[in-house]
């Protein structure tokens, strides 16, 4: 609008220019470098001037437009470069979902040689080697990308993918830690980072992970409780292997602590108690856990309280107690039953067997029966079929892991089978079709365990 008042402004003026010079008709004399030029008519030398300066100004932007051409061009090129490569880029990463090594290879070649970006590339031609099966050329792409600060990462994540793949535990471990340090609070990264450690009994750098983990809401706080109390037990039993009575004290009562609930903590922390003579507070933490849950671990925590030298008597006496505080369970009947084998007591044997096998006559009551038959009145014949018996009776309760549900003959933080973490419970077994396998096992691990019990002296 203002453009177009300027113009009527602007042609008035020219108008007005010419009839004024026409009306005042007057003479030029310009005189340069010997030439000259005379004009009587002065309104047609201000339009030559004035064409002249259009002519001018049209071959100025003729000019400029001409010098930024090529340019232009070449930004055009790129731009489309760029764009053909991007899309060779996103045609490879497809062809890498659809599992198409070829294709995968050949836009990983195109993306590469059309975009100047190597690390946006790197990962491609990486995955596309690795779906050709190529994985010392993953390898080289991955390492490659350990020199770009914004790729490291991801560099990281694929060697580290590739040891785990490779069951390199040592290398695994070292990119899982590389990448925890990258990337703090990466959740996957914390997950391999603590299983690893766990895996290596890196007992205390794992529970300073699992922190991590629960700090970051990886970990449920609760399940944290749980699962530090798992790493406790083991830092504690390691210590104590160090010889380190300290910190295995310590790291117990933590335990304790944290998992009040489980057998294992409950156990060590009564011996670190025992260790130091502090045997009053021993036998109330084991009794505490008696009445909550009887169970053969806390009988045998209860048996060392007496020493190596305890007489088979007194510790009857002793066992009586655990009976008193659980009358309903089996476990208290089968505690004192085998005090009382142990001290001849034939007559109180029996009666707790039988009492113990009021919910069924599981193999540990089969057993202990067999060994009273053949103590008491020396006859081998009904101990071998009590024996028989017990072969081939339901499986109990045991260490089973929830994860491959095999059966372990003590508690571990880490399943020996299977290598996962804190999933040995105490429990009947699993679901038929997984005990299949590991049952005969169970059995054994039982008859074993019973045998080195029997071997101790009581
Ligand atoms: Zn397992």
């Amino acid at each position: 609008m203002i453009r177009i008042l300027l113009l009527f402004v602007l042609i008035g003026a020219a108008v007005w220019l010419a009839v004024w010079f026409a009306d005042n008709p007057g003479r030029v004399e310009i005189e340069a470098l010997g030439y000259g030029i005379y004009t009587e008519q002065v309104g047609i030398l201000v339009l030559a001037v004035v064409i002249l300066i259009v002519i001018a100004a049209a071959l100025y932007r003729f000019w400029r437009s001409l010098r930024r051409a090529p340019g232009r061009i070449v930004e055009h090129r790129g731009a489309s470069r760029r764009q053909r490569g991007y899309q060779a880029l996103t045609q490879g990463m497809v062809a890498v979902a659809a599992g198409d090594s070829r294709e995968a290879l050949r836009f990983a070649r195109k993306a590469d040689s059309l975009l100047n970006d190597p690390p946006l590339t790197m990962l491609l031609s990486a995955q596309a080697a690795q779906l050709d099966g190529d994985e010392d050329a993953a390898r080289r792409y991955f390492e490659a990308m350990l020199s770009e600060p914004e790729m490291a990462f991801l560099g990281v994540r694929g060697l580290l993918m590739q040891a785990v793949r490779g069951d390199d535990k040592t290398e695994a471990l070292r990119l899982a830690s590389e990448a925890q340090r990258l990337r703090p609070n990466t959740p996957w990264v914390l997950k391999h980072l603590l299983e690893l450690q766990v895996s290596a009994k890196q007992w205390e750098a794992a529970d300073q992970t699992l922190r991590d983990a629960i700090r970051i809401g990886v970990v449920d706080a609760e399940l944290g409780r749980h699962r530090r109390a798992a790493l406790a037990v083991e830092a504690s039993r390691h210590a104590l292997a160090q010889g380190d009575r300290a910190v295995a004290a310590k790291r117990s009562r933590q335990a304790h602590d944290f998992d009040p609930g489980l057998i294992p903590a409950t156990v060590a922390y009564a011996k670190s108690l025992t260790d130091v003579g502090k045997m009053r507070r021993a036998t109330k933490t084991l009794e505490a856990a008696w009445q909550k849950s009887p169970h053969p671990d806390l009988a045998n925590a209860y048996r060392r309280l007496g020493g190596e030298n305890e007489a088979p008597l007194a510790l009857v006496k002793r066992f009586q107690r655990l009976v008193d505080l659980r009358e309903d369970h089996p476990e208290s009947h089968l505690a004192l039953a085998e005090a009382s084998l142990a001290a001849q007591l034939w007559g109180e044997a029996r009666r707790h067997l039988e009492l113990a096998a009021g919910e069924g006559r599981t193999s540990r009551v089969l057993r202990l029966f067999a060994d009273l038959e053949e103590q008491e009145s020396g006859d081998l014949k009904a101990a071998r079929q009590l024996l028989d018996e017990a072969a081939k009776a339901p499986p109990e309760q045991s260490w089973y892991c929830d994860s491959c549900g095999s059966v372990a003959p003590a508690w571990h933080a880490c399943c020996e089978a299977c290598g996962g973490f804190a999933t040995l419970e105490w429990r009947l077994p699993p679901g038929v079709p997984v005990a299949v396998e590991p049952l005969p096992a169970a059995i054994a691990d039982q008859s074993q365990e019973w045998a080195e019990e029997k071997e101790r002296p009581a």
